[in-house]
């Protein structure tokens, strides 16, 4: 029986191939499992048959096969791939066999398509075909840097990405070269990262490209892993996104954060400047009716010292006042700890009616609704004082502006039985707040008066709450106006 016969009958696919490297035969199951037809196949370079990343290699191969010939194993066993007319690529196990025909040397080249290979092959085929969508319809470029050889593998999406042309590798050197100047030692901080023999060999890095076609610039994000051959990176292979327009919107997110950071820190500031200017109002117009008694006590040629006297000490403890109403104002916006200890919510009543009277708030008659042996509160005294100084003199102002005849302002301590607190109301025989108004006389800056500041009752509220209370106005009263606040009994 002739060779020809057998290699012809030949169930496996089956190639003569001579010292050049041309194909001179092929039997029918090579032509079927290749794809081509008799006559392309004859007279074809072998290497057609290789995947284009393995032909170099191959071509070396080739000739130190033909200087030693032997019957052999193709690859010591690693995975090979068989390059069909249409592009696919089989995996196949090769076999090497010299033949001598009239002293002409061949490789007599036989392919197996095991049939565990054949259900990995589609498996890999259906799986890669997956992968395909999901990398396409990401926009995901897949890259396979080889780093022996110093090239990258690169799929036309990267080179889409990159601006490179159709060639299917490109010099390391040159594809670093697309990286902006000032992402450059980030990214190759990273790749140093994932050389570590000892690490993860996960690679991570952002850095923008220049496309070399257009000189667009893009952000892109790139993942990938580290192989590593005898303690030695050898490959990385990974996959690259553009991401201009995540960083855009994060660009974009960043300048509106700094924008409201700096809007709420005017507001802030001008918030600081009202809460001064409220707090300083009040005795710069004392001090200032003082002064006027005190010039006009010097005008008079028999002018009484004891009157003038009177006017400066005025004018000291009203600057003092200032002082440390300034202070503690201090002590609460920066937000420190502030200092609690218990005291009796009846006798700051008392306290604050006196103060509110000696500051020029007297047009009223008082009425007290104490609770007796009430339980002592924990605040800052000085803070709650505050509040009621400034409930009664809103309450004051309101009654002044309708000229009320009978002014009282009537002032309830009691339990409040449902909370366990503290509970304080200041009612007045006022015009009450307008429905309108209801709802904005906690905000800053509201005012209904002429040389208002709408700031007392935005403080108030702040100081209340800070000392674990609450502070609201009543809805609904028939007459005037009533606000309430409670604070926590002292454990
Ligand atoms: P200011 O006293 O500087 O206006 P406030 O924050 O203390 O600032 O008060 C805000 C507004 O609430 C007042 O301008 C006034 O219209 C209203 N208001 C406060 N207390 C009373 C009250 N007892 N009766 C009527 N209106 C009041």
């Amino acid at each position: 029986m002739s060779f020809e016969t057998i290699f012809s009958a030949a169930a496996d696919a089956m190639l003569l191939v001579d010292n050049a490297g041309v194909i001179v035969q092929a039997n029918p199951s090579a032509l079927t499992l290749l794809e081509y037809s008799a006559e392309a196949m004859c007279g074809l370079a072998v290497e057609a048959l290789i995947p284009v990343s393995y032909r170099n290699h191959h071509q070396h191969q080739r000739q130190s096969y033909f200087n030693n010939p032997e019957k052999r194993a193709m690859g010591k066993g690693s995975a090979l791939f068989a390059l069909t007319a249409s592009g696919k690529k089989i995996a196949v196990d090769i076999s090497l066999s010299p033949v001598y025909i009239k002293d002409q040397i061949y490789a007599l080249t036989t392919f197996y398509v095991a049939g565990h290979r054949r259900e990995a092959e589609e498996a890999l085929r259906i799986s890669e075909e997956r992968l395909q969508l999901a990398r396409r319809s990401a926009g995901l470029g897949v890259f396979d840097f080889d780093a022996k050889q110093n090239i990258v593998h690169w799929d036309e999406r990267m080179r889409e990405l990159w601006g490179g042309d159709s060639d299917a590798t490109i010099s390391y050197e040159k594809f670093i070269e697309a990286i902006h100047p000032e992402d450059r030692e980030a990214r190759q901080t990273a790749l140093i990262l994932a050389t570590d023999p000892t690490g993860t060999g996960e690679y991570n890095a952002e850095f923008r490209i220049i496309n070399a076609k257009d000189g667009t610039e893009h952000w892109i994000a790139t993942t990938g892993r580290m192989h590593f051959e005898d303690n030695h990176a050898s490959r990385l292979v990974g996959i690259a996104q553009d991401i201009t327009e995540r960083k855009r919107l994060e660009t974009k997110l960043q300048e509106q954060r700094s924008e409201t950071e700096s809007i709420f820190k005017q507001q802030v500031a001008a918030r600081t400047a009202s809460a001064i200017a409220h707090e300083l109002n009040q005795p710069l117009a004392a001090i200032s009716a003082y002064s006027e008694v005190a010039l006009h006590a010097l005008s008079d040629a028999n002018f009484s010292t004891d009157k003038l006297k009177r006017a400066l000490e005025g004018c000291v403890a009203q600057a003092q006042r200032a002082g440390t109403s300034l202070h503690e104002l201090l002590a609460f916006l920066q937000a420190g700890n502030i200092v609690v200890a218990p005291f009796d919510l009846n006798a700051l009543v008392k306290d604050a009616l006196n103060i509110a009277r000696s500051d020029g708030y007297k047009e009223f008659q008082p009425a007290l609704d104490l609770e007796q042996n009430l339980p002592q509160v924990l605040a800052n005294r000085i803070q709650i004082q505050k509040v009621l100084v400034n409930l009664i003199r809103n309450a004051v102002e309101a009654m002044r502006s309708i000229g009320a005849n009978n002014a009282t302002i009537t002032v309830t301590v009691r339990t409040n039985q449902n909370l366990n607190m503290g509970h304080v109301s200041v009612q007045d025989s006022g015009p009450g707040i307008p429905p309108e108004a209801v709802k904005r006389i906690f905000e800053p800056f509201f005012t209904t008066k002429p040389t208002g500041i709408g700031m007392g009752l935005a403080i108030s509220r702040a100081l209340v709450e800070s000392n674990g209370g609450q502070l609201w106005l009543e809805p609904n009263v028939e007459s005037g106006a009533v606000f309430h606040f409670t604070l926590p009994f002292a454990p």
